[in-house]
C-alpha cells in the first residue's frame, strides 16, 4: 500500500459516514481528488439532497469497462465500546483502525488509487469507480445510481465489489425481503374475550403459515449446499402487540423476513402468504369484520449467483493469489441490484474481513491492503494500451 492509498483512507475515514448522516462531504472530496487528473464524476443525490452516489470513468468510453464498486456509509459506533478513535485512522500492529477500515473504506481507498493511476495511462478499456450510499441499511442507495447505469449505452465488462473477502472471489448470496405485517382484531373487556377478535392471536396463525412455509421452503425449495443453511429461510423477527391484560388487543405487528436462494421467487413466496393470511382472516371475519391482515413490504434485494465458468471470473482470477478461492457468502452485497439492473457479471471481492466489519476496534490488516493494492494493480495493468 503506498503513502497516497493510505493518506486517503485517512481522509474517507474521518467522514462520519454513518447511514443516519450526509456522505456528500465524502462524496465531494472523492470527486475533486479525482478532478486532480481530470476525471470527471456523475453525483446523483437522493430526493433529501443530503446523500449522493458518485459514478466516475476513465478510459474510452465506447468500449465495455471494469466497475469498481463500494458503499460509502457506515454503521453506528455509538453504544460501541471503541478503544480506538472510531472516525480516525489509527495504523498500529500492522492494522488500520476505525469504522469502515475493512467494511468497506479500505477498498475504496484502494479503488480511488487505481482511477487516479489509470488516469495517467492509455487504456484500451475504461476503469470506472462506482460509490453509493444507505446500503448498510438495505441496499437502499445505490438503485437511483443504477436507474441512471441502465441507461448508459455501453454497460461494464465486469463489476468489481470490493466488500470484504480476504481477496476470495464471492460469486453468490441469498436475497432479502424485510417485510411488517399488521394483523388486526376487535378490542373488547377480556371476559368476553371468546365474542371478539384477538389480534395477538391472528398474528399466532399468521406466524405458523410463516413456519409452515418455511418447513415447505427446507423440503420442497431450492436447495445450494454451497450456504450454510442450504435453503431459503425464514424468521420472524420482532412481535408487538396488546396493551392490558384484561383487554382483547386489537393490533398485533410483526416483522419477518426472507432470505432465498436465487432460485427461489420472493414475489411467489409473498403471494402464497397472503393466500394463507386470507384463510385466516376469513375464519376470524366470522366475528368481526374488522379483523384482518396487511403485510407491507419494507426492503427487498435480490441475490446474487454468478457462474464460476464465466469469462469474468477467469479474468479476474489472473490477478488473484494463485491458490483463491470461490465462495458463497451469508451477507447480502449490491451485487445482486448490480446483476439484476445492468445484467453484467458481478464477482465480490475486497481487502479485510468480515469477521471485522460491524464490530468495535474495527480493523483491517495492511496485508490485507497490499494483497487488494497487489490485485487492482493487476488488473489495471491489464486494461492498459
Ligand atoms: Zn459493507
Amino acid at each position: 500500500m503506498t503513502p497516497r492509498v493510505l493518506e486517503i483512507l485517512k481522509q474517507l475515514m474521518a467522514f462520519d459516514t454513518v447511514s443516519s448522516q450526509s456522505n456528500l462531504a465524502l462524496i465531494h472530496y472523492v470527486r475533486d481528488l479525482l478532478l486532480t487528473k481530470g476525471i470527471e464524476s456523475l453525483i446523483v443525490q437522493d430526493e433529501s439532497g443530503k446523500k449522493a452516489n458518485l459514478f466516475a470513468s476513465t478510459g474510452p468510453k465506447e468500449q465495455p469497462g471494469v466497475l469498481l464498486s463500494g458503499h460509502t456509509d457506515v454503521v453506528p459506533a455509538a453504544g460501541q465500546a471503541w478503544t480506538f478513535p472510531a472516525f480516525a485512522a489509527t495504523v498500529q500492529d500492522g492494522r488500520i483502525y476505525g469504522r469502515g477500515s475493512c467494511d468497506m473504506k479500505g477498498f475504496i481507498a484502494l479503488a480511488i488509487d487505481a482511477m487516479l493511476d489509470a488516469a495517467d495511462h492509455n487504456l484500451t478499456r475504461p476503469l470506472q469507480l462506482a460509490l453509493s450510499h444507505d446500503e448498510e441499511i438495505g441496499c437502499v442507495g445505490v438503485r437511483r445510481l443504477l436507474d441512471v447505469l441502465h441507461l448508459a449505452p455501453v454497460r461494464p465488462f465486469l463489476c468489481l465489489i470490493g466488500e470484504p473477502t480476504n481477496m476470495q472471489f464471492v460469486l453468490g448470496h441469498k436475497g432479502k425481503g424485510s417485510y411488517r405485517t399488521y394483523c388486526r382484531g376487535l378490542e373488547a373487556h377480556s371476559s368476553l374475550a371468546p365474542r371478539s377478535v384477538n389480534a395477538i392471536h391472528v398474528a399466532c396463525d399468521f406466524i405458523a403459515a410463516l413456519r409452515e412455509s418455511q418447513r415447505q421452503l427446507q423440503q420442497h425449495g431450492a436447495q445450494d449446499h454451497d450456504y450454510d443453511v442450504p435453503y431459503s429461510t425464514v424468521h420472524v423477527g420482532q412481535i408487538v402487540g396488546g396493551k392490558a391484560l384484561n383487554i382483547v388487543p386489537n393490533l398485533c405487528t410483526l416483522d419477518f423476513e426472507v432470505r432465498n436462494l436465487p432460485a427461489d421467487d420472493l414475489d411467489q413466496f409473498l403471494d402464497q402468504m397472503r393466500e394463507r393470511a386470507e384463510v385466516i382472516v376469513r375464519e376470524a371475519q366470522k366475528l368481526s369484520s374488522v379483523a384482518a391482515i396487511e403485510i407491507e413490504t419494507l426492503n427487498v434485494y435480490p441475490g446474487l449467483e454468478t457462474h464460476p465458468t464465466v469469462e469474468a471470473v477467469s479474468f479476474l482470477k489472473q490477478f488473484a493469489a494463485p491458490d483463491v478461492g470461490t465462495s458463497k457468502v451469508s451477507f447480502g452485497t449490491e451485487g445482486g441490484l448490480f446483476k439484476q439492473r445492468l445484467d453484467v457479471p458481478v464477482v465480490v471481492c475486497g481487502p479485510g474481513s468480515i469477521e471485522q466489519a460491524h464490530k468495535p476496534d474495527e480493523f483491517i490488516e495492511i496485508s490485507q491492503m497490499d494483497a487488494g493494492a497487489h490485485f487492482l494493480q493487476g488488473l489495471l495493468g491489464s486494461l492498459k494500451a
